[in-house]
């Protein structure tokens, strides 16, 4: 594929949601999302010195940077949304130790598949296809809500994306009360007893100290809403796949 945007500097060229290029809207948080990680890694990893083994934001940061750098790469413009999911959750799954890794490298890599094989081009198809990466990410870890990690913040948020987007809210609309959803999601980790990862060997210690896996799961759905916003008011979503 021939290069384009030669001369300007990848922050430049870093594109802007826009209707009718549905590959923008996930390669613009794609990138956002990866960059809000990497910002956040210190955080991270403070979270998981209390109740893991302190490596989360190390770990997560050196994969999304990954992720950022391929997005940016020219060879990608122009892909269909699908692919680009698929690019950045096998560039998790080959660059992130830790749980993490695999995890959110499902989110992404099930996410696309579901995209690629979507035939309507509406908000919901893209609802529908986080929902589906949501539920690889449960079946990958066996895991569910209530167990203190990344899937408490995840599940609250696809599910309202979804509902908001049935009630016929346009995506940027329902993607902030997503954000909302994944915040509340996100907070309820504090309260809990860990039951997957390595929190769970901490039994009660881990109690009052929020899931780290759930804040950086909160950062990419914000990351989501931040996008989203870019859209032209009331746009739904119109798709180039
Ligand atoms: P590791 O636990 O291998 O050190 P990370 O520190 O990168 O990996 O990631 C820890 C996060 O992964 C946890 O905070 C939790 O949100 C998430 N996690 C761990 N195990 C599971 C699981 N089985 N299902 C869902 N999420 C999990
Ligand atoms: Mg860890």
């Amino acid at each position: 594929m021939p290069a384009s945007g030669a001369g300007t500097s990848p922050r430049a060229r870093r594109s802007t949601a826009t209707e009718g290029d549905w590959g923008e809207l996930i390669r613009a948080w794609l990138i956002l999302g990866a960059e809000r990680v990497v910002e956040a890694a210190p955080e991270l990893t403070e979270l998981d010195a209390r109740i893991g083994d302190g490596d989360h934001g190390i770990n997560l940061s050196r994969g999304m940077s990954v992720v950022r750098d391929r997005l940016l790469a020219d060879t990608i413009r122009g892909e269909p949304a699908g692919e680009l999911l698929r690019l950045a959750g096998r560039s998790l799954i080959s660059s992130v130790g830790g749980a993490s890794g695999p995890l959110y490298g499902t989110l992404y890599l099930e996410t696309g598949e579901a995209l690629l094989d979507a035939t309507a081009t509406e908000a919901l198809v893209l609802a529908d296809a986080l929902v589906s990466g949501v539920a690889g990410v449960a079946r990958r870890g066996r895991s569910t809500v209530g167990q203190k990690t990344m899937l408490d913040t995840l599940v609250p948020a696809v599910d309202r994306l979804r509902l908001e987007v049935v009630r016929g809210r346009d995506l940027s609309t329902a993607s902030a009360r997503a954000a909302g959803a994944a915040a509340d999601g996100c907070a309820s980790t504090r309260d809990m007893l860990a039951q997957r990862g390595r929190a769970s060997y901490l039994g009660e210690r881990a109690v009052g100290h929020l899931d780290p896996g759930a804040v950086s799961s909160r950062l990419l759905i914000e990351a989501l809403a931040v996008t989203a916003a870019q859209l032209p008011a009331g746009a739904t979503t119109s798709v180039s796949r």
